[in-house]
Parts: C-alpha cells; structure tokens; sequence
C-alpha cells in the first residue's frame, strides 16, 4: 500500500490503457483518453521485463480503467508471478473483475467517486488489501465534520485509506484545488515524499497535498503508445523509447 515514505524510483506504472468508462472533469489521464485500445501482451511482458532488469519492485496497473482490458487478470498475474508488488486502481465499476484480481494484486486501489460510494465492498471479503483512495476537491466535502463522518463510514469497511489533493492540471482543478477548511485541520505530522509532496496525517490516513508539491521526481510509466516517463519526468517518445524498453 502506498505510504509517503514510498521510493518512487522502484515504481513501474503500466498504463494498459486510456479508455475509461467514466468521464471524471478532474480526470487526470484526460487529455489521454482519446487514445483508444489495449497494451498487448506482448508489450506487457517486454515492459515487466524491462522493469526487473531495472530494479522495479513494484508494478502500479492503471488507466483509464484498466479492468476494461481484456487480459486483465493475465497481466497482474505475470506481474505477480515475476515478483513484483502488484498494485491495481480502479474506478470499481466491474466488481466481478475485482473479484477475479483478489489474491492476485497484493493492492487494490479503489478510488472513491460519488457514483460509487455505495458499492465499495469490505476488507472482510478480500485477500488483496482493499486501499480507498480520495480525491479532495473544493465541494466533495462541505466542512470538516463532512469530511469525518465519510472517514468513520468507510473506517467500517477497510482501515485503509488515503486522501489525495489536486495540481491544477485543469481549469476545473484549477479552480476547485483550494479546499477552505483542509487548512486548519487538527493533523498529526506532515512527511514529505520523494516526489515533494507534504504529506499530512490525519487520523491515521494520509493527505497527500498535491496542491502543495513541487514535483521533484517522476518515475517510469508505460503506455499503450509504448510512450515512457523516464525517471528524469521526461516523455519519451515511441522511437525513442525502444532503446529504453530493451
Ligand atoms: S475513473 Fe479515473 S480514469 Fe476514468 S475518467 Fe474518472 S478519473 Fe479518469
């Protein structure tokens, strides 16, 4: 699970694809969804290759919603059964692809949107660790007693959580990253990432004030374009990114 004390250079994030089934205006993978299709598996296994080589210890699958992949389960098998830490994200709108995935992904990372909130299911039902991940945004949470009651209900489900807040990557975000009463909360320590973001704790769950980051480090991403985010945060482009994958 992700704690900010995480070393980002031994992340590997496979972005199998960009096609999503929602259509979030904070959506951070946006200005890629255009892009349609599926990593093959061919390109999965070249790119998990080239990650053990480089000392990767843990594989993030994303999107877009990577359980509309049709090769889903193969992939985080290949990346468990290779060793990798295995992390998934999803929007957990095909709970029957979640399911599958259990025992599988050491993680499952469910992000919790308001079309969602009443399905999330419970760590009692899970092998995987069920991690809930947050967007905080102005108007997701009036106040902070709004804010504490949506931590007690789903503090029934899985113990845990994190909270992340936005860059203003878009003009909504722009205008909606400023959260008036994130501000004065009572937190318990603040650590900072290695990608330079303050991190704050609260009740036990990270914050990861986005807001505030200086964005430091990136780590290496894959994409169905063979596309890669080196570790400078530099995009690599397909030509390019041959020699890098191989
Ligand atoms: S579910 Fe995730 S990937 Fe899909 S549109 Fe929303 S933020 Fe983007």
């Amino acid at each position: 699970m992700w704690t900010p004390e995480v070393k980002t250079h031994e992340n590997f994030t496979l972005w199998v694809t960009h096609e999503c089934n929602m259509n979030c205006v904070f959506c951070r993978d946006s200005e890629n969804q255009p892009i349609k299709g599926f990593m093959t598996m061919e390109e999965v296994a070249r790119s998990l290759t080239h990650a053990k080589e480089t000392g990767i210890k843990t594989v993030l699958i994303g999107g877009g919603e990577p359980t509309l992949h049709p090769n889903i389960i193969e992939i985080a098998q290949m990346s468990k059964d290779m060793g990798f830490f295995t992390v998934i994200t999803t929007n957990y709108t095909k709970p029957e692809s979640i399911k599958a995935l259990d025992g599988i992904c050491d993680t499952i990372n469910i992000s919790v949107y308001p079309e969602n909130k009443d399905s999330i299911p419970s760590q009692k039902n899970f092998k995987s660790n069920i991690y809930l991940k947050v967007l905080l945004y102005k108007g997701r949470f009036e106040t902070k007693e709004d804010f504490d009651a949506f931590i007690d209900r789903y503090e029934q489900l899985t113990p845990n959580m994190g909270f992340c807040c936005m860059r203003g990557h878009t003009e909504w975000c722009e205008e909606h990253k400023d959260i008036e009463w994130l501000n004065s909360l009572p937190i318990e320590k603040e650590v900072m990432t290695d990608r330079g973001n303050p991190c704050w704790i609260y009740r036990g769950h990270v914050i990861d004030r986005k807001d505030l980051s200086t964005f430091k480090k990136a780590h290496m991403m894959v994409d169905v374009r063979g596309l890669l985010f080196d570790k400078q945060g530099k995009w690599v482009l397909p030509e390019e990114s041959e020699a890098i994958i191989e």
